[in-house]
């Protein structure tokens, strides 16, 4: 009898647990997105359009979110803020802590983070670029809501697979990591890369803000790129093991990219809005989290270096 009465409970649990589980995700993720992506795009609607082009003495800081909720802080943070449009990306000029900061709205991917960088690097020619937003977490150590400083980035999509005959299976993890295209200026010539750096002194930056400010928990690690969201554990462990990823989204290592190709001093900065190791959750929300701490690294920045 208790028997039979535990194996009901536990056919109900079965039953009912991922439902109620992927019912509370998707509603979670609809209805955030959409009633921030309404009054942002609102409040955006009503920033002054520049006229003519972006004349400034000194050159700004440029920073980047590839959605509205990943920018709004930042974009209300700045004073007399200018909104300049070019090939549909969003930029908004401003000014924070009285020194010249462009914020950028990349849009999502590796294609509209290249594109929009570019673009941002000649319209405005910052002296640095931060990366910034959300990730997926691929380290178990790691919770939602923490920040990863990235100690380096690397397009966990850039692959060749090895080698195996029609019908054998699929082993990706036997891939080869082959790198990104940027340019080297030493040779003249575009060679690839299967890792990114930060600048030096924005990455020492980073980790004093994280030191200063408990509450966020910020730590170093490595920031992987592709335009994929992979909820299959496995495949993150592997990506964990194999390439040390603390964390996916879809931009970082493409902007390192263009910024390195450039030699524009270069971070990425993310914050945790799912882990699938540990979570099945997904909390967009945390981009302000992000953005708070992007804020006290850039006035650090322009106080320490900058203003010196
Ligand atoms: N639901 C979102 C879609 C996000 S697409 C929306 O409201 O439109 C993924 C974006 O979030 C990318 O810009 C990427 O950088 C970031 N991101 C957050 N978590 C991710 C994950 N687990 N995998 C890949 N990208 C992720």
């Amino acid at each position: 009898m208790r028997r039979l009465f535990a194996l009901i409970i536990a056919i109900l649990f079965l039953v009912t647990a991922p439902a109620q589980a992927n019912d509370l995700g998707v509603e979670l993720e609809d209805i955030s997105a959409e009633k921030f992506n309404v009054t942002i795009e609102k409040f955006y609607a009503t920033l002054p359009k520049a006229k003519g082009e972006y004349k400034s003495r000194v050159r700004p800081i440029l920073i980047e979110g590839a959605m509205n909720t990943e920018t709004e802080v930042l974009i209300r943070a700045l004073k007399n803020p200018v909104a300049y449009r070019e090939l549909n990306y969003l930029f908004v000029a401003g000014t924070y802590k009285d020194y010249p900061v462009v914020v950028v709205r990349t849009e999502i991917g590796v294609a509209n983070a290249a594109a929009s960088t570019a673009l941002a690097i000649r319209k405005f020619n910052p002296i640095a670029v931060i990366n910034q937003g959300t990730a997926g977490g691929h380290d178990s150590a790691l919770k939602i809501g923490d920040i990863v400083i990235g100690e380096r980035s690397f397009d966990h999509t850039a692959f060749r697979s090895a080698y195996s005959a029609a019908g054998t299976g699929i082993d990706l993890t036997k891939q080869e990591n082959l790198g990104t295209y940027a340019y080297d200026e030493a040779s003249g010539t575009f060679q690839a890369y299967t890792e990114y750096f930060p600048d030096p002194t924005l990455l020492n930056i980073a980790f004093k803000v994280a030191n200063a400010h408990e509450e966020f928990n910020a730590v170093s690690g490595v920031i992987g790129t592709g335009n994929t969201w992979l909820e299959c554990v496995d495949y993150v462990n592997f990506l964990h093991e194999t390439y040390g990823s603390s964390c996916e989204e879809m931009e970082t290592n493409s902007a390192a990219a263009i910024c390195q190709s450039v030699g524009v001093p270069f971070i990425g900065i993310r914050v945790l809005s799912d882990n699938v190791t540990n979570s099945r959750e997904y909390i967009p929300e945390t981009a302000t989290i992000c953005q708070d701490f992007v804020l006290l690294v850039v006035e650090d920045y322009i106080r320490d270096v900058l203003k010196k």
